[in-house]
Order: C-alpha cells, then structure tokens, then sequence
C-alpha cells in the first residue's frame, strides 16, 4: 500500500483511506473490516458525527492496540450549532463515542456558504486553535460541498491543514473539482477525496455502452478499477476514500490500491476516461457547456453551476450532494435560480440557443425537490 506525507500535518497515511460511514450493522463484523484494513497497512479513517453508530462502531474496533496505529478523522455537526459553546460540546461526546482522548484530524462538515457563514458566526476558527491547544484535536480540516470558486475563498480564510473535497471522474470540473484539490495541495494542505465513486452510483447504474467502449479497449479493466485508478494516478489526491460494507469488497478495493502509482493513466487512458464521461453526459437534462457567454446575470444568477447541478442529477437520477449544493451553497450566497426575472439579456448570449429562464424553472424545481 502506497504511503503518502500527508500534508503539513507530519502524519504518515495510506493512499486508501476506509470511509466509515456504511459499515456492517455486526460489531464483530466492523471489528474484522477495521483490524484487517489496519493489518493491511492502510490507517486512515474516516467518519462523522451524523453517521448513525459510526462512531461507537469504529471506537470499539480501535481497542485491543489499535487505537495508536490509526488516524482517526471525525467531523463536527457545523448545521447543528447554534451557540460557541456548542462546538465543544460535540466533540466531547465524540471524544467518548471514539473511546478516545484526541482526534487526529478534526473536520468541520459539509462547508458550504450556508454552513461556512455559520462557523464565521459562532467562531469556529477560535474553536479549533483552543482545541489543538487543549489536545483534543491534532489537526484541523474541513469537507466542502460547494463551488470552486468558494472552496478557494473558505481554504484561503484560515490556516486548515487538510480539505476533503468530492472527486471523481464525472466531477473533474464540479464543486471544488480538480482545480480545488490542487490549489489546496499547492498551499501545503493534505488532501483527502470523497465520493470516488458518487456513492457508488457510478458503477451501479451506469449505461451498458460503457461495457462495450471498455471492452474494446486493449487493456482489461472494469468501471471502478478506471475510476480508482484515475484518482491515484492524481499526485495530488493524498488520500482517496471508500466506504465498504463488507470484508469482500474492502479485499477487492485493496486489489486495486495494490497497482496505485502516480501518473499511471496513459494519454490514451485518458481519452477513455473522457469518453466514459461523455457517456454519461448524454443523459444530460440540458446543452450547456459552462462557456459562460451568458453571464453576469444583473439578478446574480449563477447560470452555468446551476445548469452542472441540473446535469448531474439526470445523469445519476437523483443526486443528493448536488442538491445540497444547490440549497447549501448557491441559492444562500444569492446566486440561485428563483433570483431569476425572466429579463431574457442572458438568452442572446447563448451559442446552445438554450432558452435560460425556462430551463432555470425546471432546474430550480429539480433542484429543490426532496
Ligand atoms: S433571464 Fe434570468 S438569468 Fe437571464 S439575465 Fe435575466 S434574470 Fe438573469
Ligand atoms: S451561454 Fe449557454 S452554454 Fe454557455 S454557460 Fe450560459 S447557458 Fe451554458
């Protein structure tokens, strides 16, 4: 297993990070999962204040000696705050749930603006420098669902040791995106991914013409060893999470992990990744190429993330991240579709001849649907 420095942090950590947030309903079970993963050398975990049991699980599966070969990451309920003095309440009960008395990487959850503009609020900056001073925490981080361009002004507001941000080989170009992650990576930040596999979306319900297209191609290999593969090749991409249910699939993900190297995806892999991507692309609710010729909207609508947005639900059927992006990040910063007054200066401006103010009705209720 591939190990990386991770970051400004001086921690030492597995390229394959085990995301925590669906293990099995047995103890003994996740005992098995999170000791052999620790036996395999991978140390990163990853999980979360709101993830049910999560938690308690991963506490318990850290006693008998194996506390101190991990690196444990949990994150703060950020939406749940309402008071200063919050903050450190959480983490105390996490600190219990954990069976431990530090956390090693401490994340504050899911900023978005909505979320960013509550820690500014209840000063959660202050929370994390007097919490590595107390020892409780070690290292201080952030999730981030959102767009690019406010990942860049959240990671530039305070010292942050580590960003996790969403990647995969369909979000090359959304939220953070790859641009983020090495903006980030650049500054000195340790870089965790998430979503590698959208929830696993991407390889349970994709179109059959990607079968054929892998196929054909010389070099065997199935959807998620491309999609993993992809995100290793990234230099910087320090650790790229999975969330595993069983033994059998953690095995399978190591397998893959095992031929990890930077830089591996050939110029020709590439095109493929490209076209896989253009697959999925045809499910597209709409043509927008993000140019935006059409912006500034005089009403602050941000016209082409909202139409990514829109896409990406049709193209996995639902996809919950996108519409926390869009009720989180883009209609609290002011830039949302309901802003919209059908003024038409966008329309003129669009090489798709793509008519903005109805697609925007239809992406906004899209978007905001449950
Ligand atoms: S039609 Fe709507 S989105 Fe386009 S410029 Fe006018 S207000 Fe903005
Ligand atoms: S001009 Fe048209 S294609 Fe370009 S970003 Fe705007 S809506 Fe999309």
């Amino acid at each position: 297993m591939q190990q990386v420095e991770f970051g400004k942090t001086g921690l030492i950590a597995a390229r394959f990070g085990l995301g925590c947030m669906r293990f099995p309903k047995r103890q003994d079970e996740t005992n098995q999962l999170v000791r052999y993963a620790l036996d395999y050398g991978v140390n990163y975990f990853d999980t979360a204040y709101i993830y049910k049991d999560s938690e308690v699980k991963l506490g318990v599966a850290l006693q008998d000696g194996y506390r101190h070969k991990a690196i444990i990451a949990t994150k703060s309920p950020v939406w749940d705050i309402t008071k200063y003095d919050d903050f450190e309440k959480y983490l105390d009960e996490e600190l219990i749930r954990l069976k431990t008395d530090y956390i090693d990487v401490y994340l504050l959850h899911s900023l978005g603006s909505k979320n960013y503009e509550s820690i500014l609020k209840y000063d959660g900056f202050t929370f994390l420098d007097k919490m590595i001073e107390k020892g409780k925490i070690r290292h201080k981080a952030f999730s981030f669902h959102g767009t690019n361009e406010l990942f860049k002004k959240i990671f530039d507001s305070y010292d942050w040791e580590m960003a996790q941000v969403q990647l995969n080989i369909l979000d090359e170009f959304q939220q953070a995106g790859l641009d983020g992650l090495v903006y980030a990576h650049k500054k000195g930040a340790a870089t965790v991914v998430m979503e590698p596999l959208r929830g696993g979306h991407l390889i349970m319900n994709y179109p059959t013409e990607i079968d054929d297209l892998l196929e054909k191609y010389p070099t065997k290999r199935l959807l998620i060893e491309w999609a993993f593969r992809w995100l290793y090749s990234i230099k910087e991409a320090d650790v790229i999470l999975s969330g595993v249910s069983t033994l059998k699939q953690l095995q399978q993900n190591l397998a893959i992990f095992e031929q990890g190297e930077y830089d591996c995806m050939s110029k020709e892999d590439l095109l493929l990744i490209k076209q896989v991507r253009g697959i999925f692309e045809k499910r597209n609710a709409i043509n927008c190429t993000s140019c935006g010729y059409c912006m500034p909207c005089p009403y602050g609508v941000n016209i082409p993330e909202i139409f990514k947005l829109y896409n990406s639900v049709a193209m996995m059927s639902n996809h919950f991240i996108d519409k926390l992006v869009y009720k989180d990040s883009i209609i609290p910063s002011g830039n949302g579709a309901e802003k919209c007054v059908e003024c038409g200066i966008c329309k003129v401006h669009c090489p798709q001849a793509i008519d903005i103010p109805e697609e925007l009705k239809k992406a906004h209720a899209i978007l905001t649907d449950r």
